[in-house]
């Protein structure tokens, strides 16, 4: 195929990329978002804190580690609870 692994890769880098990776993503484990998705998205982006500790959140490139940002959804109606810390995730499910 001419569409190599590399060109996939560099693709998933890019803002495009990565937003439809995390909509997949959210969407395979049953977050269900009610707002129109590039909206939802924006506010996503824009979090810098996370909802319950309050501490600074860090994304990709950064290795995952305790701070970074997660999407909290309710694991029985699939609805955004909040962006939180993967500790607080954790801890909290
Ligand atoms: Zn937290």
């Amino acid at each position: 195929m001419a569409y190599s692994k590399i060109a996939q890769a560099k693709y998933w880098r890019t803002f495009k990329g990565r937003k439809s990776q995390r909509r997949c993503k959210w969407k395979k484990r049953g977050v269900i978002i009610q707002i129109p998705f590039d909206t939802f998205y924006q506010t996503y982006l824009n979090k810098k804190e996370c909802d319950f500790c309050g501490v600074l959140l860090t994304v990709y490139p950064v290795p995952r580690n305790n701070n970074t940002k997660v999407l909290d959804h309710c694991h029985i109606t699939g609805k955004v609870r909040g962006v939180l810390c993967h500790k607080c995730n954790i801890t909290k499910q």
